[in-house]
């Protein structure tokens, strides 16, 4: 993401149209008649403002110079219509325009979402989730301001603004030479202004995603912050980031209102000008007064949609660089799809076999290398490891988070390559080394499992997976609210619910990871026990943290950099002279160093965000 976005294009003049054209083609269609209607408001906008400069002239010269009174009254009803006009056109096309624009934002925000949705795990575990959240947030916006900005400064401001001069030069072709010379300059100071503008806003919305990642981010590990007294070096990080981030603020404004003393200077020149020669002229001719009154009062009203249509570039320039950035999302290629010919996957027994599996991470060595092996059907398998040694990476394999490099992975019989994802992944229930909760309810959280499962088999499983007791001594039992990383349930509670999760979903094939954070005696039994009744009948590949787990599994797989070195029961492994299992096995009291990271009976404080709500609130 960074890089990506940290790629600085080429301004290109061209690409307001390109982007102004794109936004259109994917929405403006659905939105024709009611741009169509805003635009009729904002026509009657312009003619009747029009008009009130042009009836200047009548009120001048023909009720107060040639003293025709009786036109007084049909000329104070016609304001006063148009101002009636004005003020419901005005409502109704800021409705509309808003109702719109609203619309666009929703339809945007569903479009991320369903598109992210869509993109591999690779993405994500290169993108900060904070920032991108932070981003899109910031951003989505762009799109709606650039159709409806556009849609005002045409429809509005522009047709407002001819039709004054349409007033002005018929009421006096002479004066509006003379008013339009500021037009060139005015342009030129625009043109210049939005340059500059555009490189500020993208540094803008980059360091606010930056600073809001951060600070979702840290809210997150507050645990650790506190366990490790970070609270001073982080606020110093955070102070730069956010002194940055006013810095860049201000640029902007810096930026973005020059403009008002550049048109304000420039208008001043034209009022001025315009009124001199009037009374110059008007001191050495006898015409009656109503034209240049007329003419007057338009220039002083064009003034304001020529400032409008003056800033809306420059706003277009924000928003056009916020569109842009969506649409660098939105135009991830989801690589790694299903092939052509995917079928379902048809489990039969649920036998899962790696052949000869080589893969890397991008372009980096190969941290698997020819890895095979069996997981029996309906047995645990284990596997065992120092940390690095690619265990993980197995089991995102086998979920097809990523594709082999070469050899296959097999589920009886049928390669994984071939079958749909969907497929593959519900015959699979995974049960994270972070047990994390969604927003919702803690039924809500179980149901996950199984969309369509009824309250009563939520409740069965949360049983099952010993959960069901304490979940009924929350306050509001199965419904209680969870909020980010269910930081109300201990630690071991948030496994069991999410082991009661793996047992609703009912799937055949069952990967572990197991926690490797250390929980109070009472909890790890129930956790285990929790475990059993889960693995019970399925085929279950565990990477495995705790002794117990590895001595109870029917067969152990044992990795050492990538590769499988050892394999078999518990009792031919640590039978095996020289053997790694057995060496490690010796030295009893320090199964960490193989069940590496950190074994259950050694606690550990190890910076890791999600452990979080283990941890007491020490601050
Ligand atoms: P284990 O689970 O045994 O600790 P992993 O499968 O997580 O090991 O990691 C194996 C190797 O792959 C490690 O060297 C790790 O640095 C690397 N690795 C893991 N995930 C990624 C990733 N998303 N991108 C690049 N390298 C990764």
């Amino acid at each position: 993401m960074a890089d990506r976005t940290q790629a600085k294009r080429k301004a290109d003049p061209g690409e307001i149209v390109a982007v102004i054209r794109r936004v259109l083609a994917e929405n403006g269609r659905d939105y024709i008649p009611h741009y169509a209607v805003a635009a009729v408001c904002m026509l009657a906008i312009a003619g009747t403002t029009a008009f009130s400069a042009w009836i200047m002239r009548d009120i001048v010269d023909e009720v107060f110079y040639r003293q025709r009174w009786e036109l007084l009254w049909p000329i104070c009803g016609a304001i006063l219509a148009a101002f009636t006009i004005r003020g419901f056109a005005t409502y109704g096309q800021a409705v509309l325009l808003a109702r719109v624009g609203n619309n666009i934002v929703a339809r945007y925000q569903r479009r991320i979402f369903d598109h992210l949705m869509k993109l591999g795990v690779g993405f994500f575990t290169l993108t900060r989730s904070g920032q991108l959240a932070a981003q899109i947030s910031q951003n989505v916006t762009g799109v709606r301001d650039l159709l409806n900005m556009t849609l005002t400064s045409l429809a509005r401001d522009a047709v407002t603004l001819v039709a004054l001069v349409v007033v002005m030069v018929m009421q006096d072709p002479l004066l509006s030479v003379i008013a339009l010379t500021i037009g060139p300059p005015l342009i030129f100071a625009v043109n210049y202004l939005m340059k500059r503008l555009r490189r500020a806003t993208r540094e803008a919305v980059e360091i606010n995603s930056r600073l809001l990642g951060a600070i979702q981010e840290s809210t997150q590990g507050i645990a650790i912050i506190k366990a490790f007294t970070m609270e001073e070096q982080l606020a110093r990080r955070m102070g730069v980031l956010i002194e940055h981030a006013e810095g860049r603020a201000n640029r902007i404004a810096r930026v973005s209102e020059r403009l008002a003393p550049i048109t304000e200077v420039l208008s001043g020149f034209a009022i001025a000008g315009v009124i001199a020669y009037a009374g110059y002229r008007a001191s050495t001719t006898a015409e009656p007064p109503g034209s240049v009154f007329a003419f007057i009062t338009a220039l002083l009203l064009a003034y304001d949609p020529a400032r409008k249509l003056a800033r809306v570039q420059v706003n277009l320039e924000r928003a056009l660089v916020n569109a842009r950035m969506i649409y660098e999302i939105l135009d991830i290629e989801p690589h790694q799809g299903d092939a052509a010919d995917a079928r379902p996957l048809a489990v039969a027994d649920g036998r899962i076999r790696f052949d000869g599996v080589t893969f890397s991470y991008g372009e980096g060595l190969p941290v698997l290398r020819g890895v095979s092996f069996e997981a029996a059907p309906g047995r645990t398998t284990a596997i065992v490891g120092r940390s690095g040694a690619g265990k993980s990476t197995l089991v995102a394999l086998l979920e097809r988070f990523y594709d082999v490099d070469a050899g296959r992975i097999t589920i009886d019989g049928q390669d994984i390559a071939g079958v749909t994802k969907r497929s593959l992944r519900q015959a699979i229930a995974y049960v994270s080394q972070q047990p994390y909760l969604f927003e919702g309810s803690i039924r809500d959280n179980i149901r996950y499992g199984r969309p369509g499962a009824s309250d009563a088999e939520v409740e069965e499983a949360a049983r099952l997976a010993h959960a069901d007791d304490f979940i009924r001594r929350q306050p509001d039992g199965y419904d209680t609210m969870v909020g980010e990383n269910g930081v109300t349930l201990s630690g071991g509670q948030r496994q069991r619910v999410s082991i009661a999760r793996a047992i609703l979903r009912d799937a055949p094939i069952l990967l572990l990871d197991e926690a490797t954070s250390a929980l109070d005696n009472e909890s790890e039994a129930r956790v285990q026990a929790a475990l059993e009744q889960v693995m019970r009948g399925r085929t279950t590949i565990v990477i495995a943290h705790r002794l117990s787990t590895v001595v109870n599994a029917d067969h152990i797989v044992v990795m050492e950099d990538g590769e499988v070195v050892e394999e078999g029961t518990h009792g031919a492994l640590v039978a095996r002279p020289g053997g790694v299992y057995a060496r490690f096995h010796r030295m009893q009291g320090k199964p960490g160093d193989l069940l590496d990271p950190a074994p259950a009976d050694r606690a550990v404080v190890r910076p890791q965000p999600q452990t979080a709500g283990q941890e007491g609130d020490t601050g």
